[in-house]
């Protein structure tokens, strides 16, 4: 019900959330020509986001093709990466920061990465509704009514839109609007992160270390930007920390104290988040509702690595450049809502199935050893591995186990 002090707008698009999965998507419309889109987060930009800050190697082409890169302005590529297993001895790439090929990506904060895609589409004419909290959706009359609250004064604020698109994150309303439900347990990660400081290297590098200590499967993470700061978390999958989530941060306390030579503390900031798996995914397209999921509101996280920037950020891409070109022909949403969740699925359903494969086989300690093993005597296995776990870098296909299996056994 529209009470006297509710507004009233129409957006062509809105898009809920403004984090990397949203703003991409904001911005791809807008590029697209697409001169309605409202861009809705409950938070104020700059916000912070529990995150390991690995921006994976995928992610350049997405942001050329967005013409963001100077958010990579002053920040070097890793310049190497450490894999510790249990007893094994660890697997180490050295790689060369300026190599655009490099299999590595970059370490930025969230606080400054997703303000900078954030105020890209502001810039590009995105109708900035950060500070406000969906609290409701209707999809009536070919349209959609959206219940804002304002989330410091509460004032209410309904918007219409033709398009919803639900970039909400991990939580996601929209998901729930949509009438999916959340990841099972079991396909569901959960971690904590904090920050120290870096000792020592002036480059971002990245590590990862399996340790006796941590839940199965699990690791912990070191990721030092190069400016002096890195970020130290622990993921593992919810069902190992069902009701125990204080066991986080005790975790995460011995493991810091073991990074001595890498970072030191005062640790701060510390932030425990859940990550819903791709392996149970939603489905992304609604094409009757004229809605669509992006990003972790679709469960778009790889479940070996954790990583989602990457994949959120190329469905938002895809979604407005699809989206984008039928709103400007003037062609009902529905097609291009289909067409790019079979883009999506086509170049990374197995991607996802094989990660999550991979996760399952290297949760027993003597496989994860075994192929520690491997990788730390073969450099060519680990960037194989590597470039596996993070995922392609379009227009690249993904590896596969196949891939890295003859990779394995000398036979590519
Ligand atoms: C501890 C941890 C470490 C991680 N490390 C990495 C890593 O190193 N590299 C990597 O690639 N991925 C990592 N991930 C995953 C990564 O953080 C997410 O995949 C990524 O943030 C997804 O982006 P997104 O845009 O879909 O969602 P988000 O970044 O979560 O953005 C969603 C936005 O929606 C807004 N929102 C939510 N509800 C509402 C509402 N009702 N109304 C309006 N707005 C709303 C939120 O304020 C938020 O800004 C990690 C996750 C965790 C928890």
């Amino acid at each position: 019900m529209t009470t006297s002090n509710q507004r009233s707008e129409h957006f062509t698009v809105a898009v809920v959330g403004a984090g990397p999965a949203g703003a991409s998507c904001a911005n791809a419309l807008l590029i697209a020509g697409v001169q309605s889109v409202a861009l809705v987060d409950r938070a104020a930009f700059p916000r912070d986001k529990s995150c390991g800050d690995g921006i994976g190697p995928g992610v350049v082409p997405v942001l050329e093709a967005l013409d963001l890169t100077d958010v990579l302005k002053g920040r070097g590529r890793a310049a190497n990466i450490t894999l510790s297993a249990y007893q094994a001895p660890p697997a180490v790439l050295d790689t060369d920061p300026a190599d655009p090929d490099s299999v590595l990506g970059y370490v930025i904060p969230r606080l400054e990465f997703d303000d900078t895609l954030f105020r890209a589409a502001i810039a590009r004419g995105a109708n900035d509704l950060t500070g406000w909290s969906l609290s409701g959706a209707e999809y009536t009359q070919s349209r959609w009514r959206l219940s804002l609250k304002n989330t410091d004064s509460g004032e209410n604020r309904l918007i219409t839109t033709d398009v919803l698109i639900g970039a909400d994150g991990a939580r996601s309303r929209v998901r729930r609007v949509l009438g999916q439900p959340f990841n099972a347990a079991a396909h569901t990660g959960i971690a904590i992160r904090s920050y120290g400081d870096a000792v020592g290297g002036a480059h971002a590098a990245v590590r990862f270390d399996i340790r006796e200590d941590f839940p199965r499967p699990g690791y912990g993470w070191a990721f030092a930007d190069g400016k002096g700061h890195t970020n130290v978390g622990i993921g593992a999958f919810a069902t190992s920390f069902r009701g125990e989530h204080e066991k986080l941060d005790a975790l995460l306390a011995r493991y810091s104290a073991t990074l001595e030579g890498v970072v030191s503390g005062p640790f701060r900031k510390h932030w425990t988040a859940i990550l819903p798996l791709a392996s149970q995914m939603p489905p992304l397209a609604y094409p009757d509702n004229h809605a669509a999921l992006i990003g972790d509101a679709a469960s778009m996280i790889n479940p070996l690595t954790g990583e989602g920037i990457f994949y959120g950020m190329l469905a938002g891409l895809w979604l407005g450049e699809e989206l984008g070109a039928a709103l400007q022909k003037g062609a009902r949403p529905s097609d291009a809502l289909s067409a790019f969740e079979q883009r999506f699925m086509a170049y990374l359903g197995r991607h996802f199935r094989e990660t999550y494969l991979l996760r399952v086989l290297l949760s027993a300690p003597a496989t994860m050893s075994l192929f520690c093993r491997i990788a730390s005597r073969s450099p060519h296995t680990f960037r194989n591995f590597i470039e596996f776990m993070f995922g392609p870098v379009p227009p690249r296909r993904p590896q596969t186990l196949v891939h890295l299996a003859m990779a394995a056994i000398g036979l590519r």
